[in-house]
C-alpha cells in the first residue's frame, strides 16, 4: 500500500515539476503549471491504475488461470493471489471429484448392489450389480420412486417397516422358473431421511443350502431303512425262541444290512475326503494295467457271486498295444475307486451271463479313454443328466437289492473333474450302456 501510496506521489511530483519546467520556459505562471502538471499526472495515474484493476476484475470474472495478467505493483499482487488461490481451488476440486470417481468405481466394481435413495425414496444413484438384480436403468430412473418401479410385494412390504432388522430375499430381475435367481435386499437409513438399498445374489447360497438339506434328508434315509430292517430282526431274534436254521437266516439278512450300512458310510467318507482334499498331484503315476487287473478281479468276483451258480457275465478288454504301458498320473485310490465304480455298476445292471467291454483308446487330442460298455438294461434318455446326482438312482429297489449307495457315480464325475478330465454317459433302453472316463493328455503318458 506504501510503495503504492509512493507511485502516486512521484507521478504527482513528476507532473508538478514537468508543469514548473514549461512554465518556466514559456515565461507562464508558474503556480498554475506547476498545479495543472501534478493534476494531469494524477489523472493519468488513475486512469492507467483503473485500466489495470479493469484487467484484473474482467479476468477474475472469467477465472481462466491461462489467461491471468501479468503485472507488477499492487494490481500484479492481488492477480497473483487470486491465481494460487484460483489454483488451490481448482486443484481441491479436482481432488475432490478424483476422490468421488474412486469412490463411485469402488461400488460398481463391488459384487453387491448399491442403490441410495433420497428422503423422498427416490432413486439418487444406483451401481450395475443392484441395477442387473432389481431391473432398474443407473441413469434413466434416477429420481424415480423405487416404489414405482419395483412392485413385488415382498419389497413393497419391506419398504413399508420403519427399521427393518434382517434383509428380504425376493425373486431377481432375471428370475425365471427354470432359472431361479433369488436377490437378498437390505435397507439402511442415513444422512436426513436417506436411504441405502444394499443388495446381494443368494440364489447360490439358497440352492446350496436346500442341496444340504436334502443331503442330509438322503442320508438319513438310506440309514434309517437298514436300521429299522436291523431293529426288526433284533427284536424278533430277542421276543421269538427261533430255530438254528431260521436264527441264521434272520442273522443273515442283518448282516447284508450291515455291510449296505458300511458301504454307504464307506461313500461318504470318499466323497467328503474327496471335496476336502487338494487337486491329485502329477507325480504319482499308476499303471493302467494294473489298475484295470484289481478292478477286473474285483468285478469277477462280484459276478460269480451274482451268477450264483450260472454261468458269469463275459468281461473283455480292449486295449491298444500302444497303451499297454499307458501310466496315469493322478490318486491311485481315487482312480481305482472310478473305474471299479464302473464295472461293478456295469455288473450290478446287466443280466448274468451279458457281456462287458472296457476299451482303452486314445483320442485325436491325445486324450485318453477308458469306456465301459455292458448289454444291460440301459437307461431312459431323461435319467441320463441326473445320474451323477447324489443317491439318484433310476430304479431305487433294483440298486438296494445289489447293493447300490446311489453314490458312486457322483464319486467317479468327482475323481475325474479333480484329474481334470470328465466321464460321459450314453445309454439306450434294452440297448445297454457305455460309461467313459476321458482323461486329458496331461494326466497320463507312455512310459517306455
Ligand atoms: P447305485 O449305487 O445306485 O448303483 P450309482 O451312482 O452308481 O448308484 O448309479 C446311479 C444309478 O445309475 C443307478 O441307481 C442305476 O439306476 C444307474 N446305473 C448306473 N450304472 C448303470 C449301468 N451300467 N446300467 C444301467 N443303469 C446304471
Amino acid at each position: 500500500m506504501i510503495s503504492r501510496f509512493l507511485s502516486f506521489l512521484s507521478l504527482l511530483v513528476f507532473g508538478a515539476a514537468i508543469g514548473y519546467s514549461w512554465a518556466v520556459i514559456g515565461d507562464k505562471q508558474q503556480s498554475l503549471y506547476l498545479l495543472a502538471g501534478a493534476l494531469l499526472a494524477g489523472l493519468l495515474w488513475v486512469l492507467l491504475d483503473s485500466w489495470r484493476g479493469y484487467r484484473v476484475r474482467s479476468w477474475l470474472r472469467q477465472g481462466d488461470l491461462a489467461t491471468a495478467p501479468q503485472m507488477d505493483g499492487w494490481w500484479g499482487v492481488l492477480s497473483d493471489r487470486a491465481r494460487k488461490l484460483l489454483r488451490e481451488r481448482e486443484r481441491s476440486i479436482a481432488m475432490g471429484e478424483q476422490r468421488l470417481k474412486d469412490f463411485l468405481s469402488a461400488i460398481q466394481a463391488s459384487p453387491n448392489g448399491v442403490v441410495m435413495l433420497d428422503a423422498n425414496a427416490q432413486i439418487e444413484w444406483s451401481n450395475l450389480t443392484a441395477a442387473m438384480h432389481l431391473g432398474i436403468h443407473p441413469e434413466r430412473d434416477v429420481m424415480q420412486r423405487v416404489g414405482n418401479l419395483l412392485r413385488d410385494p415382498v419389497f413393497t412390504a419391506y419398504m413399508a417397516v420403519e427399521q427393518p432388522m434382517e434383509p428380504v430375499v425376493m425373486a431377481g430381475h432375471r428370475h425365471r422358473v427354470s432359472s431361479p435367481v433369488r436377490i437378498s435386499v437390505q435397507r439402511h437409513r442415513y444422512g436426513e431421511g436417506k436411504q441405502l438399498l444394499l443388495t446381494r445374489d443368494v440364489t447360490m447360497l439358497e440352492q446350496a443350502e436346500a442341496m444340504r438339506r436334502d443331503f442330509v434328508a438322503n442320508v438319513s434315509h438310506e440309514i434309517r431303512t437298514p436300521l429299522t430292517v436291523m431293529s426288526g430282526f433284533i427284536e424278533t431274534l430277542q421276543t421269538l425262541d427261533l430255530e438254528a436254521q431260521d436264527q441264521n437266516r434272520y442273522l443273515n439278512l442283518m448282516a447284508t444290512q450291515a455291510v449296505r450300512m458300511q458301504g454307504l458310510v464307506e461313500d461318504l467318507l470318499t466323497l467328503s475326503r474327496l471335496e476336502g482334499s487338494p487337486v491329485p498331484n502329477f507325480v504319482n503315476s499308476i499303471p493302467l494295467a494294473s489298475l484295470l487287473a484289481a478292478c477286473e478281479s474285483e468285478a469277477r468276483g462280484l459276478s460269480d457271486t451274482l451268477a450264483k451258480g450260472e454261468s458269469p457275465h463275459v468281461i473283455a478288454f480292449d486295449i491298444h498295444p500302444t497303451l499297454a504301458q499307458a501310466e496315469l498320473l493322478g490318486e491311485q485310490r481315487e482312480l481305482q475307486s472310478a473305474l471299479s465304480n464302473l464295472l461293478t455298476n456295469a455288473v450290478r445292471y446287466t443280466p448274468v451271463g451279458g457281456r462287458i467291454d472296457v476299451r482303452v483308446e486314445q483320442a485325436a487330442d491325445a486324450s485318453l479313454s477308458i469306456a465301459v460298455s455292458d448289454t444291460g438294461a440301459g437307461i431312459a434318455a431323461e435319467h441320463l443328466p441326473r445320474l451323477t446326482e447324489r443317491f439318484y438312482r433310476v430304479d431305487r429297489s433294483r440298486s438296494r437289492e445289489s447293493g447300490g449307495t446311489g453314490l458312486g457315480l457322483a464319486i467317479v464325475k468327482h475323481v475325474m473333474q479333480r484329474h481334470g478330465g470328465s466321464l460321459s454317459i450314453t445309454s439306450e433302453l434294452e440297448q445297454g450302456s457305455c460309461f467313459k472316463l476321458v482323461f486329458p493328455a496331461k494326466r497320463w503318458r507312455i512310459t517306455d
